[in-house]
């Protein structure tokens, strides 16, 4: 019905057309030539080129040549395509090849079949009954291939995904083929209606727990099904499809080769053949379209393979069929239809060929193409790989060929879109940690840190995808002896993941079971302790500010310059001096400059103090001036260095380099890790030094620790514990633990890379990306955020608050014992020396009364007077046992010690 409205809403333009070409409506074509008319929507130009290269191909064989003439219409334009058709009519068409547009195809099959014009159609049809001439397999034929490929999975359930109602005779048929004892069928529709957007149906699937899709549906609906599949993840190791359209070859599928998931199709020709590799060379020189790559794909779609083919058919029909297309009107006024159309068109169904056709055998039982085989094909790393071939009336089983892993190949594959499995140790902060978080977090989403983010990096760059797992503590070593490896080396090896990153070291003897990048950080083995502590200050701290050498010369220039004063003072004439001024003629001189007062003088000069001595003569003058110059410049530098000294903290540590370690210095202890390179450097190190240590580490097993955390903690608990760890975590450690440092330098030189399976054919994408990155200073960007921004800062904060410190007791104890010492001693003097002793001798009384009398007059704090004591009255007193000295003395100076009088 809608057909005859769109032929009378069209007449009127053929009644105008028909003015103009005039001429009567029936009449023989020109010439002998048969003409072929392809009505085209194809803007590629691609299906053009196929029809004319197809006829020159087939006249080159013909008596009677193909003439082909190709008309452009818009895309689902049935209007412009019903006007093009008739025109074809009017130059006396023979045979017409429909457009892609299914409606008007259609359209074009319904006036093609009433005028008996062949028509062909080069596409899946729906409907089986149409009258066409259609080479591309029927959908019941498609599910029996499909059967065929699904029992040899041996399904037992699977999603059976359609794009639209004309595919359901796929399924039906399906259904027919495995009764009622078949595997559960759960149909989902991918709809066009949903704007191309089909990844709410992918959803729905992947939340499902089938993973087994069989999908059909047109070329474009089914390349982007697979395309938003990857999207929404489940384009994996864990999911199957089977593709139910012949043009599967021709679709991108670079970025599923290496997703794992297994995807098997059916394709009818192979890019290999001579007619197809003709087609290319023909659209490479037309078109200027590059050759495509052998990898099992092609260019060709089905369409330009059938339109080749139905020309194919059409050159043999012509050797067996005279065939005299007549102008026909289109007109529906004009009942005319081509005088040999239908046999023509019979004709061609009736006929075997064999050979030279891209889709392999033709011959049709009724409306049916039959006796062609499917070759059954899966994505494998390499490309599409055929793996059996199905031919109808035959038990499909799959033929494959020995799969030859050439990582060369693979090598030059991108990672985008591949899913690895990355191992990373969640103990080992900085590399990775959890996120604190009051939400539960799942996935990678769970992980922070620098390999965490690194990976995330390269992962940006080189576009792969992954997946986190925790790899534990143990980053495993391989036992050349025993052939076996551990800890994350072992997952490695086994397979069970792809990428290790963390502080993990490269060394050769990992390297000889797994690869590694090029290292993303250096360091060396070092040793954690505590901070030196302060030194308690010495007692006689005040001498620090002059070496020994200088106190000892400031004695001998202070016991010196006192002799050149008690020389020089006697050998100069002006120091002897009168004793009794008022005696004009003295019998005797005097001199200022005895020892005693040659060293007082010299003492008042050094400790910045007078005396009342004063030198009168040139020569000692001389001498006093230069002293006070030596004092004062020796004094001030003392103040100036004392300041320092005494507030200098000099900090000292039982440990200073790694011999004092293995020497145990003070008793310090250490360890390492128990697993992993810094023990191994010990392990196998040929040093004499740290075969000692490796020796101490071995015979005290209690010293080796799971962990670097637990080193840490061990070393901050102080109980004289170092821990032998890596640079770059002590420096971590360092700045978050005040009380810890590095001591001595690195012991030796490494670095840290990314672990991965030996011989991986991406390690070089890894390594310039890695590269990049360095050049881009994202690594120093990295390092910087996870070892001086998160989580640091408190060591500095402390020290930027910490002032200068007051000086404590300690600090000057010495002085105050100088005071004490000297007063004792001027007390001592006083009572043994000179004072008592003295007085007890000369008044001859015994020692002890002497002290008591002399105490008693000491504490008589009030009274500044005392009597002069006459011996006399001493001695009676004292052999009446008085213990007091009460007798007076008159005036006599004799009597009175020289000592007192001073
Ligand atoms: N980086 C070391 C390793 O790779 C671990 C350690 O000793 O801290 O084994």
């Amino acid at each position: 019905m809608e057909f005859w409205l769109i032929l009378l809403a069209i007449l009127g333009l053929n009644r105008v057309q028909g003015q103009i070409y005039g001429g009567s409506s029936y009449g023989a074509a020109s010439g002998q030539a048969i003409r072929l008319g392809l009505i085209t929507d194809d803007e590629t130009d691609r299906i053009r080129q196929t029809f004319e290269h197809a006829i020159s191909v087939a006249n080159n064989e013909l008596s009677v040549p193909l003439v082909g003439q190709t008309e452009q219409v818009s895309y689902g334009n049935s209007v412009q395509a019903f006007a093009q058709l008739c025109n074809m009519m009017q130059s006396g068409v023979g045979a017409v090849f429909g457009p892609a547009a299914k409606h008007t195809a259609s359209h074009l099959l319904n006036a093609c079949d009433s005028k008996d014009i062949p028509f062909v159609y080069p596409h899946l049809s729906g409907n089986a009954q149409a009258d066409g001439f259609n080479l591309h397999p029927h959908q019941e034929d498609i599910a029996n291939a499909l059967y065929g490929i699904i029992k040899q999975f041996d399904w037992s359930r699977f999603i059976f995904c359609y794009e639209s109602p004309e595919y359901l005779a796929i399924l039906d048929h399906l259904m027919t083929l495995y009764g009622i004892k078949g595997p559960v069928i759960k149909v989902m529709r991918y709809d066009l209606n949903l704007n191309g957007n089909y990844k709410s149906v992918l959803r729905r699937i992947r939340k499902s727990e089938d993973s087994r899709i069989v999908v059909v549906g047109s070329r474009e609906g089914v390349a982007e099904l697979l395309r938003q599949a990857q999207q929404v993840g489940i384009m994996n190791e864990d999911y199957t499809y089977v593709i139910g359209n012949l043009d599967l070859h021709t679709f991108e599928l670079e970025e599923y080769k290496y997703s794992e998931a297994n995807i098997t199709g059916i394709r009818m020709f192979s890019p290999d053949q001579e007619e197809v590799r003709d087609l290319v060379e023909r659209l490479h020189q037309e078109l200027g379209e590059s050759e495509p790559a052998d990898n099992g794909a092609s260019t060709i779609t089905m369409a330009m393979a059938l339109t080749y083919d139905a020309v194919r058919v059409i050159a043999e029909t012509t050797k067996h069929l005279p065939y005299q297309p007549q102008i026909l009107n289109c007109s529906e006024r004009h009942d005319n239809v081509q005088p040999d159309g239908s046999t023509f068109r019979n004709y061609m169904r009736s006929l075997e060929i064999k050979e030279k056709t891209i889709t392999g055998r033709i011959f049709f039982e009724g409306n049916v193409r039959k006796g062609f085989t499917f070759d059954v094909i899966e994505l494998q790393t390499s490309g599409l790989v055929k793996v059996g071939t199905w031919e109808e009336g035959q038990e499909f089983e799959f033929k494959r060929p020995a799969q030859v892993i050439n990582f060369n190949d693979i090598d030059d594959g991108s990672l985008v879109n591949k899913t690895f499995k990355v191992l990373i140790s969640v103990a080992t902060k900085p590399y990775a940690s959890l996120v604190d978080s009051i939400d539960t977090l799942i996935g990678n989403n769970q992980y922070q840190g620098y390999g965490v983010d690194l990976i995330k990096e390269l992962a940006d760059k080189l576009g792969f995808n992954f997946t986190f797992l925790d790899g534990g503590i143990d980053y495993g070593s391989f036992n050349k002896t025993t052939n076996t490896t551990t800890g994350m080396l072992k997952e490695i090896v086994e397979g069970r993941a792809d990428l290790a990153i963390t502080d993990l070291t490269i060394t050769s003897e990992r390297e000889e079971v797994i690869d590694f990048s090029i290292p993303f950080m250096n360091l060396g083995i070092a040793i954690l302790y505590v901070k030196p502590q302060k030194a308690p200050p010495a007692l006689f701290s005040f001498m620090d500010p002059f070496s020994e050498e200088v106190w000892l010369y400031l004695g001998i220039a202070y016991v010196g310059v006192s002799l050149c004063f008690f020389i020089l003072g006697r050998l100069s004439p002006t120091e002897w001096d009168n004793p009794f001024p008022c005696i004009e003629e003295p019998e005797e001189l005097e001199n200022q400059f005895t020892i005693n007062n040659s060293l007082w003088f010299t003492t008042g000069a050094l400790l910045q103090q007078g005396s009342e001595i004063a030198p009168k003569s040139l020569s000692t003058r001389t001498i006093a001036a230069i002293w006070w110059f030596f004092t004062l410049i020796m004094v001030s530098s003392y103040t100036a260095n004392l300041a320092a000294f005494l507030t200098i903290e000099n900090p000292t540590s039982p440990i200073n380099s790694v011999e004092d370690l293995a020497d145990n210095k003070e008793g310090v202890q250490y360890g390492a890790k128990r697993t992993g390179s810094t023990r191994n450097f010990f392990l196998t190190s040929e040093d004499p030094i740290y075969m000692k240590m490796n020796e101490y580490m071995t015979n005290n097993p209690s010293m080796l620790l799971d962990n670097n955390q637990d080193g840490v903690e061990k070393v901050k608990s102080g109980n004289k514990y170092a821990f032998l760890m890596e640079s770059t975590s002590i420096e971590f450690n360092t700045v978050r633990e005040c009380n810890l440092t590095k001591v001595g330098d690195a012991l030796d030189e490494k670095g840290y890379g990314i672990a991965m399976v030996k011989n991986w054919p991406y390690r070089d994408k890894f390594n310039n990306a890695l590269l990049e990155l360095q050049e881009q200073g994202v690594l120093a960007r990295l390092k910087n955020k996870w070892w001086n921004e998160i989580g640091a800062g408190v060591c500095s904060a402390k020290s930027s608050s910490d002032g200068p410190s007051e000086l404590g007791v300690d600090n000057l104890s010495g002085i105050y014992a100088v005071l004490a010492v000297g007063t004792i001693i001027s007390i001592i003097f006083s009572i043994f020396c000179w004072c008592i002793f003295k007085k007890a001798k000369s008044y001859e009384v015994p020692f002890c009364d002497a002290l008591v009398e002399e105490f008693k007059i000491v504490i008589r704090f009030s009274e500044n007077e005392r009597a002069l004591k006459s011996a006399q009255s001493v001695y009676s007193r004292s052999r009446n046992s008085s213990h007091s000295i009460e007798s007076l003395k008159t005036d006599s100076e004799e009597n009175m010690p020289p000592e007192e009088a001073d």
